[in-house]
């Protein structure tokens, strides 16, 4: 069984070269794969399936090719998308995930977020998220015009941008008690997340078993996935060769 995970591409018609990874990936990297997890900020914003971005409907027809060819695709909403919704899940033939999903992985509990909710000490970003996550806030936004959706898109992203520069490092990264608790609360010996922009493997002891904690980058002209296979785990940054052109 070949699981991959990736996140935090934040694609955007802005960003050719993050388009290009993408593209690479679908083409040479993920088939054949039986299962593959989006696990938030695939879009750098989302306002609505009914607004795609532009651009972008090649990479959605490679992700439903993979699903064609027997791959199971499973999204979950990130802090910039967290507004996709049933008509592109069904578009992609993709399932959409909880907020937290539990899964047995090779033998092991894991347990899949995004990674937002777990930097519990930035209390301004949990309060905003707290709104935007609620299902009448979203039913507001989503009954406005495209034209105002995307005037309050670019201001929350530029108070975000603005905000963001101004917190200590630590802030942004994950609380450790938060992590703790809920590799506790869900019982499981694997987390893995994105979200923090910050790659790599941590060792997260647990009482009896050795724990992992597996943060997934986010993408530039590289990408970066976590491949599990047969109970090896390997996190790997990639770079698509010159030659590689978009579609
Ligand atoms: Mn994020």
């Amino acid at each position: 069984m070949r699981r991959l995970f990736i996140s935090d591409l934040h694609l955007q018609p802005e960003r050719p070269d993050i388009s290009r990874a993408f593209h690479y990936f679908l083409s040479h990297i993920a088939p054949p794969c039986d299962e593959l997890y989006l696990l938030g900020d695939i879009f750098e914003y989302w306002i609505g399936d009914d607004a795609p971005l532009p651009g972008l409907e090649p990479l959605l027809r490679q992700l439903r090719d993979l699903v064609d060819q027997g791959t199971r695709l499973y999204f979950m909403h990130g802090n910039r998308d967290f507004l996709v919704g049933h008509d592109l899940m069904a578009q992609l033939g993709a399932t959409l995930l909880p907020e937290q999903h539990r899964l047995i992985i090779d033998g092991e509990a894991a347990l899949l977020l995004h990674g937002d909710e777990l930097c519990t000490d930035d209390v301004d970003y949990q309060a905003f998220r707290a709104q935007v996550r609620d299902s009448q806030w979203q039913q507001a936004f989503l009954s406005k015009s495209v034209a105002e959706r995307i005037a309050v898109a670019r201001q929350l992203r530029e108070a975000s941008q603005q905000q963001g520069a101004m917190k200590q490092e630590a802030i942004m990264d994950v609380n450790p008690q938060a992590v703790a608790d809920i590799m506790d609360r869900h019982d499981v010996e694997l987390l893995i997340h994105g979200h923090t922009h910050r790659p790599a493997r941590h060792a997260q002891p647990r009482q009896d078993a050795r724990g992992e904690r597996i943060v997934l980058g986010d993408w530039s002209e590289s990408g970066w996935y976590l491949e599990i296979r047969d109970g090896k785990r390997e996190l790997i940054r990639f770079t698509p060769p010159p030659e590689c052109t978009t579609q």
